[in-house]
């Protein structure tokens, strides 16, 4: 008779699947815990290692979603009609892109999406790094293949058209199916791709007939408003990933949308497939509230226009203290991360006993209380001093409100954040005071 502590320890180890066995959770979730026991202990945390918008849901949106709290229907596992309508709507206006209703998946969250195109789709897939932390995971539980194409910080962390074609000449199937994950404005290193390097990559990707996932969840967080989806120039093979998450606030709620060219739709109709076998659709409530933050309106974008130029004045703030101070990082131009890389301190860190990104940001938490994500996390090397820092451990409402108070064709003036994002500037001067104890 086996006990039972030893039947678990049995089952731990050899009735999992083989592809989870070990699987710790989610890095970012991870980071939170040891900050949360930390702050429980009493110490002070600053939490800069997960990436949630510090802004409300704009108003208008939650009246929606108090108004159709009584929807309890189960809905088409595609979407609602009016919100895949007001989806591509959405696409066609901001993106200039040709997106039609019926090219419109609506999950449960754009993360949930991604885990089914790489359920449904038979090939490899290629991710720039460092890479979004989820994109990797999702491949492993499902036992697939994933090609990290690494990038450098002299290459401002972008994929270029010549490392996309060393790998797609060199194979032996030149044509076998692949799917590029394209992220931008980009999460971990808050920068973009310009309307040139999209059309460069896209030379290469409709070259060897290359599936781009393109995923723009920050797109509306581009500080200038200028965001350009690499579907303008590939259309034919481009999915635009999207959602609620960041740029309307509502991570919580649970939204994303996926919209297909119709060359692309037999990719649709597999994850819809899937789809009603599993969570069948995403909460009627929550959908029609989103047909209002789709279809949007001048409330809307000015709560854009605000929450952009909060993000890019602290963002910049963050980049020129930190750079100052030796760490190397590129200006952000959009979302709310920055990817700090410590390489020119790494005689000085090595002097600490620090010669990895995960024991870089221990100690950081450990010693003065600002949580980071290690550069491990983004699928780069362990012994590269890499950590994202994401600057959004602020009241938004707060500061949304005092922004408001001031014109939008002004810039914020030079206390502002010092008033209205003072932990990211407090755990900020932080780091430097950290990093200049040499
Ligand atoms: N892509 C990127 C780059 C992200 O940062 C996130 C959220 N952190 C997601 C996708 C997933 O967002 P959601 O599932 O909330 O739509």
């Amino acid at each position: 008779m086996i006990e039972s502590g030893e039947r678990n320890a049995i089952d731990k180890h050899v009735s999992l699947n083989l592809n989870v066995r070990g699987m710790p959770e989610s890095a970012t979730l991870l980071i939170n815990e040891i900050s949360r026991r930390l702050q429980h202990d009493g110490r002070e945390i600053y939490r800069l290692g997960l990436g949630q918008s510090p802004f409300p849901v704009p108003r208008v949106v939650v009246n929606a979603l108090r108004l159709y709290a009584k929807e309890k229907d189960y809905l088409p596992v595609k979407g609602l009609r009016e919100l895949r309508g007001a989806v591509a709507e959405f696409h066609r206006e901001k993106d200039q892109v040709n997106a039609r209703p019926e090219g419109v998946l609506v999950g449960p969250g754009s993360k949930e999406l991604m885990f089914l195109l790489q359920l449904v789709f038979y090939g490899e897939i290629l991710v720039p790094t460092p890479c979004w932390v989820s994109y990797v995971p999702q491949a492993r539980i499902l036992g697939k293949q994933v090609r990290l194409i690494p990038t450098s910080y002299e290459e401002q962390w972008r994929v270029t058209p010549e490392m996309l074609l060393r790998i797609c000449e060199h194979e032996y199937d030149t044509y076998r199916p692949r799917i590029l994950v394209l992220n931008y404005p980009g999460n971990p290193e808050g920068g973009t791709y310009s309307a040139d390097e999209l059309k460069s990559l896209v030379d290469i990707a409709r070259r060897y007939e290359l599936i781009v996932l393109s995923d723009e969840i920050y797109g509306q967080l581009h500080f200038e408003g200028a965001h350009v989806s690499v579907a303008r120039f590939y259309p034919e093979r481009t999915i635009i990933s999207s959602g609620l998450s960041k740029w309307c606030g509502a991570g919580g709620w649970r939204l994303g949308t996926f919209t297909f060219p119709p060359e692309l739709e037999w990719l649709l109709n597999a994850m819809a497939a899937v789809a009603s076998e599993t969570y069948t659709s995403v909460s009627a409530p929550i959908q029609y509230a989103a047909i209002r933050a789709f279809r949007g309106d001048v409330s809307i974008e000015r709560y854009l226009w605000h929450a952009r130029r909060i993000l890019a004045t602290l963002g910049n703030w963050c980049h020129n203290k930190l750079s100052a101070a030796g760490i190397r990082i590129h200006p952000p131009e959009g979302a709310f991360y920055l990817f700090l890389d410590f390489s020119l301190l790494a005689d000085t860190m090595a002097q600490r006993d620090i010669r990895d990104s995960e024991t870089l940001c221990q100690r950081l938490l450990e010693e003065v209380g600002v949580a980071l994500l290690p550069g491990t996390a983004f699928e780069r090397p362990r012994d590269e001093l890499t950590a994202r820092l994401a600057y959004v451990d602020f009241d938004g409402s707060k500061a949304l409100a005092a922004s408001e108070t001031l014109p939008l064709d002004q810039r914020l003036p030079d206390d502002f954040i010092h008033k209205c994002c003072h932990g990211v500037v407090a755990a900020t001067e932080k780091i430097v005071e950290w990093v200049s104890k040499g």
